[in-house]
C-alpha cells in the first residue's frame, strides 16, 4: 500500500497494538422505526409467543400504528442516534428495511428517510422494499383482503418505489400469519421485473418453503433459517444465496432452536450474520455481541463468525468487490477493537472493545491516536 500514489497525501494512524479489522456490515436491519415495544417484553417472559402477541395487537402492527402517528423528523432523531450507536460497535454499513408503514404515504416516508440518513450521516445504508413485512390492519377484514394488499404493492408501491429509486433490493416476510409461499413469489417476482433483487425472511417461525423460493429466484440472501430441514441445508450449501442467521431474534425472544450454522457451514452455504436490529424480535444493534451469540450458540469459531459479519455480509448485499475485507482498490472502512487479540471480541460478551471506527477513510468513531 504505501508503494501507491495516494498513500503520499494519506496520514499514518498509531493504534497501538489493537486488533484492526474490516468494518462490519450489517446486512440485515429495520433501522426507521419509531419507539421500543418494551411493553411486550414481559408479555414474552411471562411466556406469549411472538404470534399470541401479535394476534391481540401487538407485534409488527404495534409497530406500525407508532409509525404511522410518527413525525419524519422524530423517526429521524431516532435513526441518527442509532446510526451513532452502531457505527460506535464497528459497523460501517447496514442494510435498512421499510415494512413499519404499509401504507403508500408511510412506506415511501421511510425510504425517502434511508435516502436522506444516507445522504447526512457517514454510515452506508443499503434500502430495501419490505412492504410485504404482514398485511396491514384495513386489509384483514375480508378473506380477499391479503391478496387485495399483494396487489397494491404489485401495481402501485413497487412501480413507485423502483422508479423514485428508494430501494436496492425487495424483501418478503414468508411465513405463518404473514404471507404465504405464492404472495411471497408474486411480490419477488413484481420487485425484480422493476429493477429490485429479491431477499427473503425465511424458515424463522415455520418451514413454509421459502428459503426454496428465494434460491430458485436467485434471491441475494434467505435470512433467519431457524426452521430449515435437511434438503434446505443441502440446497443453502449448493447455491450462491446466503444463509444469513439473526441469532439476536433467538436470544431476545429466549427461543432455544438457533439456526444450524454448523451444518450450513459444513455443507458448504455462504453464511453471514447480522443484528436485524428492529424493536419486536432483536433489539440490539451490537454486532459484536451477535459475533458471541454466534460462537457460543451457534458453535460457529471466532473467525468464522467475524467473516460472517464482514465480507459474507459484503456478498449478501453484493458490495463485496467494495467492502468487506482490507484491500487495495476496497474502501478504508475499518473498525479497530481494543484488545490483543481478534477472539476478545467475542469472549467478552455484551462488552464494547470497538475503541475506533472509520468509514471511507474518515474517522466516525472514538480513538484519539497520534498520526505520524
Ligand atoms: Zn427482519
Amino acid at each position: 500500500m504505501e508503494a501507491l500514489p495516494e498513500a503520499k497525501a494519506a496520514d499514518n494512524l498509531y493504534v497501538g497494538g489493537r486488533v484492526v479489522l474490516p468494518g462490519f456490515v450489517d446486512s440485515h436491519t429495520h433501522l426507521v422505526h419509531a419507539a421500543s415495544r418494551a411493553e411486550e417484553y414481559e408479555l414474552k417472559i411471562a411466556g406469549a409467543s411472538y404470534e399470541e402477541i401479535a394476534r391481540n395487537g401487538g407485534g409488527i402492527l404495534n409497530s406500525v400504528k407508532k409509525l404511522r402517528a410518527a413525525t419524519s423528523e422524530a423517526l429521524k432523531k431516532r435513526a441518527l442516534a442509532a446510526l451513532r450507536e452502531f457505527a460506535a460497535n464497528g459497523t460501517t454499513t447496514l442494510e435498512a428495511k421499510s415494512g413499519y408503514g404499509l401504507d403508500v404515504t408511510s412506506e415511501l416516508k421511510i425510504l425517502n428517510l434511508h435516502q436522506e440518513l444516507l445522504r447526512e450521516q457517514p454510515l452506508e445504508i443499503v434500502s430495501t422494499f419490505l412492504g410485504a413485512h404482514v398485511v396491514p390492519t384495513e386489509y384483514r377484514g375480508t378473506p380477499r383482503g391479503p391478496q387485495h394488499y399483494v396487489s397494491m404493492l404489485i401495481h402501485r408501491l413497487i412501480p413507485e418505489v423502483a422508479e423514485r429509486k428508494l430501494a436496492e433490493f425487495c424483501d418478503v416476510f414468508c411465513d405463518r400469519g404473514a404471507f404465504s409461499r405464492a404472495q411471497s413469489e408474486q411480490v419477488l417476482e413484481a420487485g425484480e421485473r422493476h429493477g429490485l433483487a429479491p431477499r427473503i425472511h425465511a424458515e424463522q417461525l415455520t418451514r413454509t418453503g421459502a428459503a426454496q423460493l428465494g434460491m430458485q429466484l436467485g434471491a441475494a440472501s434467505c435470512d433467519h433459517l431457524e426452521q430449515v430441514n435437511h434438503a434446505d441445508i443441502r440446497a443453502l450449501g449448493k447455491s450462491r444465496t446466503v444463509a444469513t442467521l439473526m441469532p439476536g431474534c433467538d436470544f431476545h425472544l429466549g427461543l432455544k432452536q438457533y439456526a444450524p450454522a454448523r451444518s450450513l457451514i459444513d455443507g458448504g452455504a455462504i453464511v453471514s450474520l447480522a443484528t436485524d436490529y428492529n424493536p419486536g424480535t432483536s433489539p440490539t444493534l451490537n454486532m459484536p455481541m451477535i459475533l458471541s451469540l454466534a460462537c457460543t450458540q451457534l458453535r460457529m469459531t471466532p473467525a468464522e463468525a467475524i467473516a460472517a459479519a464482514t465480507i459474507n455480509g459484503a456478498y449478501a448485499l453484493r458490495r463485496d468487490k467494495d467492502i468487506g475485507s482490507l484491500e487495495v482498490g476496497k474502501r478504508g472502512d475499518v473498525a479497530i477493537f481494543d484488545v490483543e487479540d481478534y477472539r476478545e471480541i467475542p469472549y467478552y460478551f455484551g462488552v464494547n472493545k470497538c475503541w475506533m471506527t472509520i468509514k471511507d477513510g474518515e474517522i466516525v468513531h472514538g480513538g484519539s491516536p497520534y498520526r505520524m
